[in-house]
């Protein structure tokens, strides 16, 4: 029997691999792979019914080279300190591959949410972001939390407004945490972010002929078949963005079970059956696939897991019939079934790439809560002047009359949603030709070039802080 590995030793299995295509020396490796602090906390919250229970929750911080220390917080009965750690160290790595200039950090409380009602779910968040701030796990330059599996954009809003409640006065108090309601200092676009960019990143692979030649596939998303895991925020935005990118949706697998329809399923059909009948199994004209992860060995071109870690093992992965696996979630490959799939030739776009759109927008929503000024205000209107006053030019020129509707499309300026998705498609697709490059360069996988990045431009800012010269 195979040793079964923690996610943290599977992380660093997976940079230890990296490691090796590095010059650099031992101790800095292994500074950069340890998880700098973990804070365990247990806390009491009273129930509706008077009693009371006991909350356990974690924050861990795994680098500090960059200042703060970002990631999301997983409300889940699967957390534990390991996986914390793991997914802190992924957000390390995955920060650098996106040169977002933040370390890594993820938190987590150990409840099943939908055992809570909304009254209790805010305490236990107001609690847990009071006992972050008592320790200095908290803070615009410190460290920023997010949304992550279990928690979104109202879990967040609890959190900027304990945080500001309790610092009264700290002007940039809103930075304290990401993927706000807009309403509350969150940016556009951040909701959709990951997904988006898990589309870009996919979008910028397919590109790749001999990427392509090699796995029998054409270049380019048109036609290529999809199967997702997940029908969260991530991989409804996936699978939403990559249909509408020219690929077809032919599986969904979710927790009651998978759906696979080889000529294609309706995603917002898909979305109004469940919310109907409480499943999406049933769909009509779709098989059902039980259990659910069985929805993954199913035949496509790509399948984007973007659900939680650990879903594609050596177990399963000998019968993964997909020739690109998008990796939307956390560590849904295991290094085992890394080994198994490489040797199969498929292309896996890794984690530490593929789902950073997430914290890239939330870099762009600290700089707007940094900067107190939406994107586009100051420049938007004077775009739009200078782009009529050069369509008068081309009229004087050509004697051609735009019509009402082409000035209003020529003259349009960058409203805040646009220029987050340009900075965002920016960062996706130069990322994934960087290491798309260190892959060639080192004759090795995307997710090994990926790490090399990563540690590269960590012992980078290490030097610039004068700690390794
Ligand atoms: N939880 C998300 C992730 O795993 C987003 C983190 C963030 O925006 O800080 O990448």
């Amino acid at each position: 029997m195979s040793h079964a590995y923690s996610f943290t030793e599977q992380v660093n299995r997976q940079f230890d691999r990296a490691a090796v295509f590095t010059p650099h020396d031992a101790g800095l490796l292994e500074q950069i792979k340890r998880c700098n602090a973990v804070y365990r906390v247990a806390f009491p919250v009273r129930r509706d019914d008077g009693s009371v229970e006991v909350i356990e929750a974690w924050r861990a911080e795994h680098s500090q080279h960059k200042l703060p220390t970002k990631g999301g917080i997983r409300y889940s009965l699967g957390v534990n300190e390991d996986e914390v750690m793991a997914l802190a160290a992924l957000m390390s790595y995955k920060c650098a591959v996106v040169d977002v200039p933040f370390g890594g950090s993820k938190g987590g409380i150990r409840i099943n949410r939908a055992h809570y009602s909304d009254g209790e779910l805010e305490r236990i968040t107001r609690r847990y972001t009071f006992e972050l701030i008592r320790k200095n796990f908290i803070g615009p330059g410190v460290d920023v939390p997010a949304p992550d599996f279990g928690s979104g954009e109202r879990e967040m809003a609890w959190i900027a407004d304990t945080y500001q409640a309790i610092t009264a006065g700290e002007l940039n108090a809103l930075a304290c945490v990401t993927g706000k309601p807009v309403g509350q200092g969150g940016i556009r676009g951040r909701r959709e972010a990951t997904g988006r960019g898990v589309y870009f990143g996919i979008r910028e692979a397919c590109r790749f002929g001999d990427d392509m030649r090699a796995r029998g596939l054409s270049t380019g998303l048109g036609g290529k078949r999809v199967i997702v895991q997940g029908l969260g925020n991530v991989g409804f935005h996936a699978a939403k963005f990559l249909v509408e990118g020219g690929a077809v949706l032919v599986g969904i697998a979710e927790y009651e079970g998978g759906i696979y329809a080889p000529d294609g399923l309706d995603l917002d059909a898909v979305v109004a059956h469940r919310a109907e009948n409480g499943s999406i199994l049933d769909y009509p004209g779709a098989e059902n696939i039980t259990p659910s992860i069985r929805t993954l060995e199913m035949d496509c071109d790509i399948l984007v897991p973007a659900a939680l870690e650990n879903q594609i093992t050596a177990e399963n992965a000998g019968r993964i019939q997909a020739k690109i696996i998008g990796e939307g979630a956390n560590g849904p490959v295991t290094a085992d079934a890394d080994t198994i799939l490489l040797d199969k030739n498929v292309l896996i776009i890794p984690d530490t790439y593929l789902n950073a759109g997430g914290v890239t927008v939330s870099y762009f929503e600290w700089l707007k809560n940094l900067s107190h000024v939406r994107f586009g205000r100051m420049e938007k209107r004077f775009e739009e002047g200078a782009y009529r006053k050069l369509l008068h030019a081309v009229e004087n020129v050509t004697a051609h009359h735009f019509s009402e509707d082409e000035v209003s499309v020529f003259t349009r300026g960058a409203a805040e949603e646009d220029l987050v998705n340009s900075g965002l498609e920016e960062t996706m697709v130069g990322s994934y030709n960087q290491i798309r490059e260190a892959q060639v360069r080192h004759g090795c996988d995307l997710r090994t070039a990926a790490y090399v990045t990563a540690i590269n431009k960590i012992v980078a800012a290490y030097g610039s802080l004068g700690l390794f010269p």
